[in-house]
């Protein structure tokens, strides 16, 4: 029987003729809701994007076998509850590590020499003469980058910071990266002293229980007052309430921020207000190629879920073990 697929984001347009090719493809517009779950309960497997899976959603999608996130992070699953339902989960770690790398460098270079904001004054007209101190930004080369979570993206930014930039690199992860270690000279301590001497913190951690609010204002009281912090994992990792008032009362310099608690950034945020952050729309991996790159990736994790030849890029390999 012809296997059925749910798309729930946009293709490119070859990726789709690859699935189509080993299967009936539906596309459907994930926003609505009930269009979505009904597509759900008659297909083999789901491929997309930024949108919550819930359980209630597959309760009824009783032929599902495998769904692909086109992301590395999986934050919008319930792992377990899929897992218990042998529904084998695919995402797409690698294709992405680099682009999201160079997202982290440009919101660190942007934040410490003030880009955007003086870009911003440039266009508005205000240059009418050689620039001063209040146009001064802080050096971003041998500084002391805090990188929480040194994994594939963070061990990228690492290589960046310790080769290009000759930045000192601190990390907390739950086990060692001898890579980084070795390779960029990364040294591994406890999140309070990284918090105490990093003159940027990046958060690169996945979003889970355990690192959801990891930073709060405890930790931002920590930091040094002239250290910015980077985000550009997830925005519930960081305490949002928390920061915009570290950055009002200046307890740190800035921020660079590409996640948010509530995205799209409420037009009523605090934090556009402030001339201190600089705030992008989720743009980590994107780019043409790696959009692509990652797009392709999920389609084949998909078909491969489906036909029982994955070997890589699963969430949950326990489901193929039962
Ligand atoms: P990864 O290779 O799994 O790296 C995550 C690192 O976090 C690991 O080194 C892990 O080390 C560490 N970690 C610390 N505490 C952890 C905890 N409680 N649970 C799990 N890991 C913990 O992942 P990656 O490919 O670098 O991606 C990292 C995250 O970046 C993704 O999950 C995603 O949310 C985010 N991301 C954002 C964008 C964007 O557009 N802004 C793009 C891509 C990815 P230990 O296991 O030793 O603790």
């Amino acid at each position: 029987m012809t296997k059925k697929i749910v798309a729930y984001k946009a293709l490119p347009s070859d990726v789709e003729a690859y699935l189509r090719a080993h299967a009936e493809v539906v596309n459907i517009d994930p926003k609505n809701h009930a269009a979505f779950v009904e597509a759900l309960t008659t297909a083999d497997g789901a491929i997309g994007a930024s949108i919550k899976i819930s359980p209630d959603m597959i309760e009824g999608a009783h032929r599902l076998k495998a769904l692909s996130t086109i992301s590395v992070g999986f934050d919008q699953f319930d792992v377990q509850d899929l897992t218990r339902r042998g529904i084998v989960l695919t995402h797409t770690p690698d294709v992405l590590t680099e682009s999201t790398a160079d997202t982290v460098f440009a919101l660190i270079l942007a934040s410490a020499r003030r880009v955007v904001e003086l870009a911003e004054w440039v266009k508005q007209g205000n240059w009418k003469a050689s620039i001063g101190e209040a146009c001064f930004g802080v050096d971003v080369q041998g500084k002391t980058l805090g990188i929480v979570g040194l994994g594939r993206i963070g061990g990228a930014v690492a290589r960046r910071a310790a080769l290009g930039f000759r930045m000192n690199v601190l990390y907390t992860n739950r086990s060692a990266n001898e890579q980084a270690e070795k390779e960029y000279g990364a040294k591994r301590v406890e999140l309070d002293e990284l918090l105490a001497q990093s003159d940027f913190v990046c958060l690169q951690v996945p979003l889970t229980p355990e690192t959801r609010g990891l930073i709060g204002a405890n930790e931002l009281q920590k930091m040094k007052r002239s250290a910015i912090l980077i985000n550009a994992s997830r925005g519930p990792t960081v305490d949002e309430n928390a920061l915009v008032d570290a950055l009002k009362n200046g307890t740190i310099r800035g921020a660079g921020l590409d996640v948010f608690e509530q995205e799209p950034l409420p037009a009523d945020s605090p934090l556009l207000a402030m001339k201190n952050v600089v705030a992008l729309p989720h743009i980590g991996s994107a780019t043409h190629e790696t959009r692509h790159a990652m797009a392709r990736n999920a389609a084949e994790n998909l078909i491969g879920a489906l036909n029982g030849t994955l070997t890589q890029n699963i969430v949950n390999p326990d489901v193929l073990a039962r």
